[in-house]
């Protein structure tokens, strides 16, 4: 089994964008109630918005389920206050779970948690707990900067952040650490911002002892790991110098990266670079990257192509890469895939 950790629903249909671009409005007009309306999609518009992208996807590169989160640059929780990106996540949520009912064979949902800048992290516990315990999710992506490019939250080693990560332990699901869209010129979205903060994340979590206090916390820093791979030499030494762990003490069973890189050269460094038992299987389809390479031919994004054309990692390394790895830093899995049959 192939399972791709890393996936968004960035087909989703338009009643969604309009009912996000309704409350948006609402904010700057007094006059307008806030909505919490629920969004008007039928399970044909559903079903029409995958069959020709992710599904299709699935079925053309040959893997068999993505791990699915409502659009990451969409979550925008620098819009509005907590209240806004609440409603937000949960009619986010909500079609995430529609999707996964309607293809539970296909998908297992990831949350949005409503993340607001200044707001305490503790908030997002309830939209967790609902997703998890009442749709069946198995994780949700945390944004560590939900100012959208201004960086004005505290580290993810902060203690604001525990009472999340108690109830991440709690309910045994890990984070992917995931920026939305950038409201600062300087960072473009996915080409910046996206792999800034996987980078950003990956040194936070190396100057502080959060894993200490929490030994089965877990995240996946997606995109590779952003710049991390490329520049290990750098943070073993910047470890080494700052009295910390050796890098694969620290990762070992709490950082995860995915292989959401989009060239062959670079998935060989990952591969070569970071410990087998810390990679997993993503490709972010349908996501930053829509084109077909045109040195290969191929989407830059079918990042299973560049796996199999690896010669020199066992079969063995491989199954843990592709499905694995995932079983266990997403235990939940398991039990969705169970009743799958
Ligand atoms: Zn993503």
């Amino acid at each position: 089994m192939i399972i791709d950790c890393h996936g968004h629903y960035t087909t989703s249909p338009k009643a969604l964008q309009t009912y996000r671009d309704a409350q948006i409005a609402a904010l700057t007009d007094p006059s307008r109630a806030r909505t919490t309306d629920t969004v008007n999609i039928s399970d044909g518009d559903i079903r029409e918005s995958l069959e020709q992208a992710q599904l299709k996807f699935q079925r053309e590169r040959g893997t068999d389920v993505t791990i699915f989160s409502p659009r990451a640059s969409a979550m925008a929780h620098h819009i509005g206050d907590a209240t806004t990106s609440l409603h937000w996540s949960q009619q986010c949520n909500d079609v995430i779970h529609r999707v996964c009912r309607l293809y539970p064979d296909n998908f297992v949902g990831m949350c949005q948690l409503p993340q607001s800048p200044g707001a305490p992290p503790s908030g997002c516990i309830a939209e967790l707990e609902r997703c998890v315990n009442e749709l069946g999710f198995i994780g949700g992506n945390l944004n560590p900067d939900p100012s959208g490019g201004h960086w004005t939250a505290p580290p993810l080693t902060d203690r604001s952040w525990y009472p999340l990560y108690e109830k991440m332990v709690d309910l045994d699901v890990p984070a992917m650490v995931h920026v939305s869209s950038s409201c600062n010129a300087s960072f473009h979205t996915t080409g910046a911002h996206y792999i800034n903060a996987d980078t950003t994340a990956f040194m936070q979590f190396l100057t502080a002892d959060l894993f200490k206090d929490f030994p089965a916390l877990r995240f996946i820093i997606p995109h590779g790991g952003g710049a991390v791979p490329y520049h290990w030499g750098r943070y073993r030494g910047l470890a080494q110098d700052m009295k910390r762990p050796p890098l694969p003490e620290l990762v070992r069973d709490n950082v995860f990266f995915d292989t959401c890189v989009y060239h062959l050269p670079g998935i060989e460094l990952l591969l070569k670079i970071v410990p087998v038992d810390n990679i997993l299987f993503g490709s972010e389809m349908v996501g930053a990257v829509r084109g077909i390479d045109p040195e290969t031919g191929q989407y830059f994004d079918d990042t299973k192509r560049y796996l199999d054309q690896v010669t020199w990692m066992s079969a063995g390394d491989k199954r843990k890469i592709f499905e694995g790895n995932a079983r266990k830093v997403y235990p939940r899995i398991n039990k969705a895939l169970r009743a799958r049959g």
